[in-house]
């Protein structure tokens, strides 16, 4: 018999339970804390790990029983995630409950679970504190850590999480260590990483020509480096940071050019939250992230008067900042005492290093100093990025400190699936039972170095389940990596489409059914069912199908690639579809050579490697063109950020723009599209009339939100989700949820999953276990 945990046992009788805990449980000392309650209140009867989870066996009086249930929830340490509980009523004599409680070996080796992963978490305030205690034996230790803190995804090899099963086995725990470990009252029992200055891992300092230091005297010198103006390669918990003085111009401007990075910003570590404040205005909700287990990296907008270098994200006015999250970034950075760009040790659109030998190869023209230890990073976990914004937090990027928590399926894998997402932010899943974990942010897949860690990825997700995997779901585009991938498993296949995948990632965190949904899917470029590049999608689930309901209106991308990266094409592409005259003067006003202008009027006039597009992404970038706001993506989704920036400094437009829906028949079908022309007309016209291009930037956020909620009534579900790399930009975001919302629609938002493309495979597990995998054209 199942009952729910929240209903209390009748009063009165004696109570003897069996409760099934699911989540992250294993590996961030829920059983010493289960021991603890259970001895509180007097119950007998014992917890253990195995493979679903930890399983409880708690016998009492209903009162303590009931008590027990309510603080497994509310009294969690900080590390566990507890996803439910469920209450099996004991009633077998299999397992007696004993005399006292007690922690009980693991339970038979099945399967190794999901719940056995845990992420890495950030220093805790235990640990913390005995790391600047001159009395404790780990001070100033740069590996301290405890069931609460520490790394833990980066280090595992293979499951169950052991010690034997991660880099740490090299490390023999000396006496005092072992007996921490071994001790239920210790908080640091069962810590795998546990480690001591006598028995664990170590730093060093190498730079070329120079004899290698060690402890104190590495980490004196590293802070020489940077205050030198020197960059720092620092081996951290997922793998290499390049660091400089943040305060420092020409150290940011020689990092930059020697890493080949243009323009893209830099993320930056500040020593503690009272130098953060100086330089940027955060929020309590902003400041509660940055101080969390997980310690990502957060969007702040920036002071006028921060005292950082300009060159660290040029005409942007957020800056990516955080606190350090290891006892090594901590002791660094309280010795350097100012913020320091700390930007992923790698090449340009490579993965992170992640191993020594291979960083000072690697990075040996970028770095001049390599702050290192020996502790083997098994792979690497780049740092997570959230966006607070009015509707909440925003997962931008979903790695260290988030991945690979497992995510739970609203119904049951048949088997082991491989979900191996899309082509940029790749990340792929793998669902089994109804568990479905997400790796952490792998990258862009067109780099041969990052196609290998997604491989390698894919083997440690398969080692989770203990399995072979026995379907593969793939995106339907035919050339990503991904896809090719998943072909050549030869295992049977499903192909889930691009922005149906980003609804339903959406549809998974909320744990909404795909009934009666509006799914607004708006993003740069995804392989449409009509073999067209879609982008600007509006999916209607209902009845077990999806529908295109609704698009923007498509245009042609001329040289395709080519005007993903320059936005002045785009604007070229839409002025020839809707005013032939404008294309020329408009040319001449963006920068186009005679030339030029007339190669490209000839491949859009014979629509020569010029495929047509609805996508909103692309729109944004022909809008930033035309107001002047930016021309290039060096990185994906710069013009759309500086129009976001530009439009930031209002709190609201004064207008909005014409945006109308119209209805339209394609391919035999009644669909409604969104109408753009009547929109860059208008911008043009503002333009011309010398309004401000703030706040024309403005007044276009406005219109693409009052265009969504449009859609949405014509639609007339109750519920809207919103997914795709367009919900980055948090104008649109909240305009859009906020429109929706007082139209009396139920706004789903992308939270834990990013909007972007780290979310795909998350969304094809669900399309597949829906069997919901492709959107009818009208
Ligand atoms: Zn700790
Ligand atoms: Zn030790």
């Amino acid at each position: 018999m199942v009952a729910h945990a929240s209903n209390p046992p009748a009063k009165r009788e004696p109570s003897d339970m069996l409760l099934r805990v699911r989540g992250t449980v294993q590996g961030v000392g829920f059983r010493p804390f289960v021991h603890q309650v259970a001895t509180r209140l007097g119950l007998r009867g014992w917890v253990r790990n195995d493979a679903e989870g930890v399983l409880i066996r708690a016998a009492g009086s209903s009162p303590a029983v009931a008590e027990f249930l309510r603080a497994l929830r509310a009294e969690a340490p900080a590390a566990a995630r507890v996803q439910d509980i469920e209450a099996v009523r004991a009633g077998t004599r299999d397992d007696e409950a004993t005399a006292a409680f007690a922690i009980a070996p693991s339970g038979p080796s099945g399967l190794p679970a999901a719940t056995a992963l845990p992420p890495d978490l950030a220093i805790c305030p235990d640990c913390r504190r005995e790391l600047l205690d001159p009395r404790d034996r780990r001070h100033r230790y740069p590996f301290i850590n405890c069931t609460q803190c520490g790394p833990r995804y980066s280090i595992v090899e293979r499951l169950p999480y052991d010690r034997p099963n991660t880099t740490m086995r090299a490390f023999r725990m000396c006496p005092e260590c072992g007996a921490e470990y071994l001790s239920p009252r210790n908080r640091r029992f069962h810590a795998q990483p546990n480690a001591c200055p006598a028995c664990g891992p170590r730093i060093t300092l190498r730079a070329p020509s120079r004899e290698e230091l060690a402890g104190e005297a590495a980490l004196g010198e590293a802070v020489a480096v940077l205050s030198r103006g020197g960059v720092l390669a620092v081996r951290g918990v997922g793998g290499y940071h390049l660091m400089v003085d943040a305060g420092n111009d020409a150290a940011v401007a020689e990092l930059r050019r020697r890493k080949h990075r243009d323009e893209k910003p830099f993320a930056v570590m500040f020593p503690d939250m009272e130098a953060l404040r100086l330089a940027a205005e955060s929020s309590a909700a902003e400041e509660e992230l940055l101080g969390s287990p997980a310690a990502p990296i957060v969007l702040l907008r920036r002071r006028p008067t921060a005292a950082l270098a300009a060159g660290l994200a040029p005409g942007n006015p957020w800056v990516g900042a955080f606190l350090p999250y290891s006892p090594l970034h901590l002791l660094l950075l309280a010795a350097f005492g100012r913020p320091v760009v700390a930007t992923s040790g790698n090449l340009a659109e490579e993965p992170l290093c992640t191993d020594c030998a291979e960083a000072h190869v690697r990075l040996a023209g970028i770095a001049g100093a390599f702050l290192d230890h020996d502790r083997p990073i098994a792979h690497p976990v780049d740092d997570s990025v959230v966006r607070v914004c009015a509707a909440g937090p925003v997962l931008l990027r979903r790695a260290r400190g988030y991945a690979p928590a497992p995510l739970r399926l609203p119904g049951t894998v048949d088997g082991s699936w491989l979900c191996v997402g899309a082509q940029m932010k790749s990340t792929v899943a793998v669902a089994a039972g109804d568990q479905l974990v997400l790796s952490p942010h792998i990258g862009d897949l067109d780099a041969a170095p990052t196609q290998a860690v997604f491989r390698r990825t894919v083997d440690v997700l398969g080692e989770i389940h203990g399995s072979r995997f026995t379907r593969v779901v793939c995106d339907r585009h035919p050339d990503y990596a991904s896809t090719l991938y998943a072909r050549a498993t030869g295992l049977p296949c499903t192909a889930v489409q691009h922005h149906l995948a980003h609804v339903l990632a959406c549809l998974l965190e909320h744990r909404s059914r795909p009934d009666g949904v509006l799914g607004v899917a708006w993003d740069g470029t995804g392989f449409g069912e009509d073999g067209t590049v879609w982008g600007g999608e509006f999916i209607l689930l209902r009845k077990g199908e999806a529908l295109r309901f609704a698009r923007l209106r498509p245009f042609r991308l001329p040289g395709g690639e080519a005007a993903i990266r320059d936005g002045r094409r785009v604007a070229l592409g839409l002025a020839h579809a809707a005013d032939r005259a404008s294309f020329l003067p408009l040319a001449r006003r963006l920068g186009f050579t005679e030339n030029e202008s007339g190669l490209l009027d000839t491949m859009l006039e014979r629509g020569v490697n010029s495929p047509f597009a609805s996508s909103a992404g692309r729109l944004f970038d022909a809008a930033g063109a035309l107001l002047g706001i930016g021309t290039h993506n060096q990185f994906e989704g710069q013009i759309p950020l500086a129009l976001e920036a530009a439009a930031s400094v209002r709190a609201g437009p004064s207008a909005t723009l014409p945006f109308p829906l119209r209805p339209v028949t394609h391919g035999g079908g009644a669909c409604a599209e969104l109408d753009w022309e009547p929109l860059v007309a208008a911008l043009g016209a503002g333009r011309a009339k010398g309004i401000d291009t703030s706040e024309l930037a403005a007044q276009f956020h406005q219109a693409l939100a009052d265009g969504i909620v449009a859609a949405a009534r014509a639609a007339g579900a109750g519920t809207v989700a919103l997914g795709g790399g367009c919900f980055q930009n948090a104008r649109l975001l909240e305009l859009a949820s906020a429109g929706l919302a007082s139209a009396g629609f139920e706004v789903l938002i992308p939270r834990e999953l990013p909007p972007n493309d780290g979310s795909i495979a998350a969304g094809q597990a669900l399309g597949a276990l829906w069997n919901l995998t492709s959107v009818k054209l009208p």
